[in-house]
C-alpha cells in the first residue's frame, strides 16, 4: 500500500495506489485519515479509482505545523560540514532539532522555483522522512516506532548563505518550495527495518549522495523519543531525519543547484522524489 494525495479535476484528495490506479479515500485530507484509529481506516477506502496517468500526485501530507528536522545525523555529513567550515566536529549528545515552515512544502514532480535575489547557494539534502501516526508524548525508545504511520522521501533544500547569515537555521531552510516531499507514504509495516535502507540523491542523473539509514548517529527510536519529551507529537507530523554526506556546499569545489537541474532523492522500498529546479 502506498498512500498519496492526488489532484483530480482541480480537487486535492487522499488516496492509495493500487497498481497503476489510485483508489479514493473518503476523508478531507490524508492528515485526517492518518488521525483515524487504525480500525476505522479501512472503512474509508472507496471502490472508485482513477488511472494514475489521469491524476497528479501532490505532497502526501501537509502538517498543520512546522516540519521537524534533525541536523548532523550522519557522521560522514557532520565530518564534511566541519571540514568545509573549518570548525571542530563537536558531535552533540542529543539530536539537533530545527524546523522548516509548512509553507515550504512542495509536491513531487513539481518545478521548484527560487530567486537568485534571495540566495546564490541553493543546496540539496536527501532525507528519510518519518510520518507520525499517533498522538504521543514522552514515548519510550522501545515504543517509539509504534507511533510511526509510515515513511517517505524528503529533500531538505537549504539556502546555505542564508543559513550562515542568520545563524539560526530556520530562515535558510524555510524558503517556499524548499521542502519537497513524497511521492507517497509507505506504511511502516511494509518497510520492515527503516534503519537499514539505502538512500541516494542524484543531480541530472549524477549521484551526489549514497548512504544507508543504518549510518544515522541518532536512530529513529531515539529521535522520536527525544522529540516527544514534554512535547506532543500528532498524527501527520513529519520528522526529516538528517542527510548523509555528499551535499553541495561541502564538495570540492562547492556545487549548488542551477536553473534547469533535476534532483532525485531515492530511498529503498519507498521510491523516487523527483523535482526540477527553476532559478529566476
Ligand atoms: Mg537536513
Amino acid at each position: 500500500m502506498r498512500y498519496v494525495t492526488f489532484e483530480h479535476q482541480g480537487r486535492l484528495r487522499p488516496g492509495y495506489l493500487d497498481g497503476n490506479r489510485v483508489g479514493a479515500i473518503d476523508c478531507g485530507t490524508l492528515l485526517e485519515y492518518i488521525a483515524l484509529p487504525l480500525e476505522r481506516r479501512a472503512e474509508r477506502h472507496r471502490p472508485e479509482s482513477y488511472a494514475l496517468a489521469d491524476v497528479s500526485l501532490a505532497a502526501p501530507v501537509r502538517p498543520n505545523k512546522n516540519i521537524f528536522c534533525v541536523g548532523r545525523n550522519y557522521l560522514d555529513h557532520a565530518l564534511e560540514g566541519a571540514r568545509a567550515t573549518g570548525r571542530d566536529l563537536n558531535l552533540p549528545d542529543v539530536p539537533t532539532f530545527f524546523t522548516k515552515a509548512p509553507t515550504a512544502i512542495a509536491n513531487p514532480e513539481a518545478t521548484l522555483e527560487f530567486s537568485s535575489r534571495v540566495s546564490h547557494e541553493y543546496d540539496f539534502e536527501a532525507e528519510l522522512a518519518v510520518v507520525i501516526g499517533a498522538r504521543v508524548k514522552n514515548v519510550s525508545e522501545e515504543h517509539a516506532l509504534g507511533a510511526v504511520f509510515g515513511y517517505t522521501c524528503f529533500n531538505d533544500i537549504t539556502a546555505r548563505d542564508l543559513q550562515r547569515a542568520h545563524v539560526q537555521w530556520f530562515k535558510g531552510k524555510s524558503l517556499d518550495s524548499a521542502a519537497p516531499i513524497g511521492p507517497w507514504i509507505v506504511p511502516a509495516g511494509e518497510i520492515g527495518d527503516a534503519q537499514n535502507l539505502s538512500i541516494a540523491l542524484r543531480v541530472n542523473g549524477v549521484e551526489k549522495q549514497h548512504s544507508s539509514t543504518a549510518r544515522m548517529i541518532f536512530s529513529l527510536p531515539v529521535l522520536i523519543a527525544e522529540l516527544s519529551k514534554g512535547m506532543t507529537l500528532e498524527p501527520g507530523d513529519v520528522i526529516a531525519t538528517g542527510t548523509p554526506e555528499g551535499v553541495g556546499f561541502a564538495r570540492t569545489p562547492p556545487e549548488f543547484l542551477k536553473d534547469g537541474d533535476e534532483v532525485e532523492v531515492e530511498i529503498e522500498k519507498i521510491g523516487i522524489l523527483r523535482n526540477r529546479i527553476r532559478i529566476i
